[in-house]
């Protein structure tokens, strides 16, 4: 496991970042309200203004998502595994969400 060291601990890096740009599901920076792209760590996004990481604005995710209202509006929840670059679909298994490889 990749950690790194920053101020106020540890930091994981992610293993997946969503399909498409934070600004697609509302999410920008939690300081200067800008727009933001996937951090490399987890739990953040990094903003180009304030050039640092920070835990943004949580947008869509702020409340309950309905997966079903995201296919009305375009939104796609798929992930890609940053290891391998693959496409992990979103899907409901046995009533939890979970991505796969397979669609
Ligand atoms: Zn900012």
């Amino acid at each position: 496991m990749l950690l790194s060291k920053q101020k106020g601990g540890t930091m994981k890096r992610r293993e997946w970042i969503f399909i498409m740009p934070p600004a697609t599901y509302e999410i920008s920076c939690s300081i200067c309200g800008g727009e933001v792209q996937w951090s490399e760590y987890q739990h953040k996004v990094w903003c180009w203004r304030c050039l640092k990481d920070t835990p943004g604005n949580p947008g869509i995710f702020g409340g309950p998502i309905s997966l079903e209202a995201c296919e009305i509006i375009g939104l796609c929840l798929d992930k890609i595994d940053l290891k391998t670059g693959e496409r992990l679909y979103i899907k409901i298994k046995d009533g939890k969400v979970v991505w796969e490889k397979e669609k």
